[in-house]
């Protein structure tokens, strides 16, 4: 029996964070040896909001430094398909199929895409960025996965992409799977600056491959119970983004309680309980950071892994668009225009052979 399949991705707009991580890696390394996986480097999803030409010049590195970090927390290039998006041309004809069974209003009421117009300081919405969630549509099924583990900010795409498989089987017949949804342990991990979301944009990051250092620097800025001007001030532990980060990275519960029973009745300093949380986080980078080095001495590797998954993607991807084509009968009519126009051609050669 064929086993089930996943896809997942990012853009490729530099390394990953630790958002990323919990958000959608973590399910990754859950799933990767139980799931025929593809990751996507999503490029052309970087153009609705980055469009430029320096932007685009920058994918391959940054797509060389995202597939680093991958590779780095443990996906197996061996048993995964990692490919980038642009270079696999079915994705823009399914894209199109898919344009014509969703309508505006339904897109226009993701909340996510006026997010992302905001974040990327656009005036107005562009027609592709509306089309966003429609390319990732695309983007699932086209290797027609079952299942796509993302953050919360995608929860509602996946739901798109069912109601879209579900509409393109009752017109054409049955060749999409309704994909699930899988959210990470952490939905949304907050930012360094207790905003909402960890994101590049907003510099509020810690990234995969930071040095101890940096580390340290970015945990002890952290943004903390703005009440508590003292230690020995009780402070508050819920919504607290220490805390927050203690719960998720520190594996020692014992400390994690004990500083939040201290922390409460004020009785430990914001350096402390900071300093705990960068060790933590040191820790849990650190085999990542290991294995970050042996890949990145392992010149052109990475540039091979990309090569060859989306080669593999491309024998995925004609398979799906020729048995989608076929469904809504798209290459019937492609096949009697032609036959039709050989048999006259054909005709022709004999009329004009005779006279
Ligand atoms: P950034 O804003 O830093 O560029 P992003 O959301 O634009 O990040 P994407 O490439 O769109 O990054 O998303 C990659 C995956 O990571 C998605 O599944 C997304 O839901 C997840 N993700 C990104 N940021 C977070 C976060 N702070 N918490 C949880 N998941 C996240
Ligand atoms: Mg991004």
């Amino acid at each position: 029996m064929q086993r089930k399949r996943l896809l997942t991705g990012d853009r490729p707009t530099g390394r990953l964070h630790l958002g990323h991580y919990v958000g959608s890696i973590a399910n990754r390394l859950k799933l990767q040896s139980q799931y025929d996986c593809f990751f996507l480097i999503a490029d052309l999803h970087m153009l609705t909001t980055r469009p430029a030409k320096e932007d685009i010049e920058a994918i391959s590195e940054n797509a060389r430094q995202m597939v680093l970090d991958y590779l780095s927390c443990g996906i197996d290039p061996q048993q995964s398909v990692i490919f980038l998006q642009s270079a696999v041309h079915e994705t823009y004809e399914l894209n199109l199929f898919f344009e014509m069974l969703v309508t505006v209003p339904r897109l226009q009421r993701l909340p996510s895409l006026k997010d992302m117009k905001d974040s990327a300081n656009l005036a107005e919405m562009s027609f592709g960025l509306l089309g966003y969630p429609v390319l990732q549509s695309a983007d699932i099924l086209l290797p027609r996965a079952h299942i796509v583990p993302v953050g919360k900010d995608n929860e509602a795409h996946v739901e798109l992409t069912r109601e879209i498989a579900r509409r393109f089987n009752n017109l054409y017949g049955e060749v999409f799977p309704l994909p699930d949804v899988l959210i990470g342990d952490v939905p949304t991990l907050v930012g360094t600056d207790g905003s909402a979301k960890m994101s590049k944009s907003l510099d509020n990051t810690i990234m995969l491959s930071d040095d101890e250092k940096t580390v340290t620097r970015r945990v002890m800025g952290m943004y903390t119970d703005p009440n508590r001007v003292r230690a020995d001030i009780p402070g508050t532990v819920e919504g607290n983004p220490v805390f927050t980060y203690h719960d998720v990275f520190n594996p020692d519960k014992a400390e994690v309680e004990e500083l939040k029973t201290r922390y409460r009745a004020g009785t430990v300093g914001d350096v402390e309980v900071k300093q705990k949380l960068a060790a933590a986080i040191n820790a849990f980078l650190d085999p990542i950071r290991e294995r970050r080095a042996v890949f990145e001495a392992r010149g052109g590797f990475v540039d091979e892994v990309i090569y060859e998954g989306t080669l593999r993607m491309r024998d995925e991807a004609r398979a799906t668009l020729v048995e989608a084509k076929k469904a809504m009968g798209l290459t019937g009519v492609w096949n009697r225009i032609s036959r039709k126009a050989e048999d006259a051609r054909k005709k022709r050669e004999k009329r004009d052979s005779l006279s």
